[in-house]
C-alpha cells in the first residue's frame, strides 16, 4: 500500500491540555479509513492538526511524500487536500452555485466545468437548487453541499468529520452510500471520522480507534466491527 497520508508520533496541545498523545496513522491511495471515538477523544483535533490547527507538538505529517508538518495553513489548503469539516460549515448566506464556487477557487478553477457536471451527476438535488441559499437547505442537503463543494477542488484525499451528526438514518445512508461510490468510481481516497460506528466500520477498509487523544486499536473496518471490545464501548448502547 502506497501512503497517502502518514501521521506518526503526532502530539498536539491545547495550551497545556494535551489532546493528541503520540498519534500513528496511516491513509493508503484508494482507501477509505474511519477513525472512531467518543465525544472528546479528541478526533476533530486530530483531523484540524493536519492542517496545522493546533500544530503539531512532535510527531510528523506527510502527504503524498511532502513533510507538510510545518506548512503553514494555508499553504496546506492549496494541496490535493479537501475538507467537509465538522458541522459543514457551508456559507450559509451564498448559493448552491457560489458555495461550489468557492470550493472551486482553492484550486485555481482548474476543471471547473468537468468538475461541476461530476459534482451534479453524485448530487442531482444540488443542481435543481443551484440558485438556493446554503442556509435554506435540509441538513442532509447542506452535507451533499459540503462534501461537492470539497469535490470542486479535485482533491486526492477528502478529509469527512462527522458527516452523519445530525442527520436522518436515511439520509446519513445516502451520504455514506455516496462516499463509497466517490472512493469505487473515482478512486478518491478517504479520511472519516465519526461517532456513528456502525457505519463508518461498515464503509472503512481499515479503522483505528481513537481513546483520550491516542489509538488503541486499528484494523479492518470488518474485524473491527465484529470486536467484542469496540461492539461493547461503541455499538451497543455505549
Ligand atoms: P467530538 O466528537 O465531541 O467532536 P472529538 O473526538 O472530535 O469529540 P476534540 O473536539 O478533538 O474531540 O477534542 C479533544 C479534546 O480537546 C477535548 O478534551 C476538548 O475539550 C479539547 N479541545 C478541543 N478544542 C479545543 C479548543 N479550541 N481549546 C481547548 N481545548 C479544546
Amino acid at each position: 500500500m502506497t501512503a497517502l497520508l502518514s501521521i506518526s508520533g503526532l502530539t498536539a496541545f491545547y495550551g497545556s491540555v494535551q489532546a493528541l498523545r503520540g498519534v500513528d496513522l496511516e491513509v493508503g491511495k484508494g482507501e477509505v479509513v474511519a477513525l472512531i471515538g467518543s465525544n472528546g477523544a479528541g478526533k476533530s483535533t486530530l483531523m484540524m492538526s493536519i492542517f496545522g490547527n493546533p500544530r503539531a507538538r512532535d510527531g510528523r505529517i506527510l502527504f503524498d511524500g511532502q513533510d507538510i508538518t510545518d506548512m503553514p495553513t494555508h499553504e496546506i489548503a492549496r494541496l490535493s487536500i479537501a475538507q467537509s469539516p465538522e458541522g459543514r460549515r457551508i456559507f450559509s448566506r451564498m448559493t448552491v452555485y457560489e458555495n461550489l464556487q468557492m470550493g472551486a477557487a482553492v484550486a485555481g478553477f482548474a476543471g471547473f466545468e468537468a468538475n461541476l457536471d461530476k459534482v451534479f451527476g453524485i448530487f442531482p438535488r444540488l443542481k435543481e437548487r443551484l440558485k438556493q441559499r446554503g442556509g435554506t437547505l435540509s441538513g442532509g442537503e447542506q452535507q451533499m453541499l459540503a462534501i461537492a463543494r470539497a469535490l470542486m477542488s479535485n482533491p486526492k484525499l477528502l478529509l469527512l468529520d462527522e458527516p452523519s451528526l445530525g442527520l436522518a438514518p436515511l439520509v446519513c445512508k445516502q451520504i455514506f452510500e455516496t462516499v463509497k461510490r466517490l472512493n469505487e468510481e473515482e478512486g478518491l481516497s478517504v479520511f472519516l471520522v465519526e461517532q456513528d460506528a456502525h457505519h463508518a466500520l461498515k464503509l472503512a477498509h481499515r479503522a483505528y480507534v481513537l481513546v483520550n487523544g491516542a489509538v488503541t486499536m486499528s484494523g479492518k473496518g470488518a474485524d473491527l466491527l465484529r470486536d467484542p471490545k469496540v461492539r461493547a464501548a461503541y455499538l451497543e448502547g455505549g
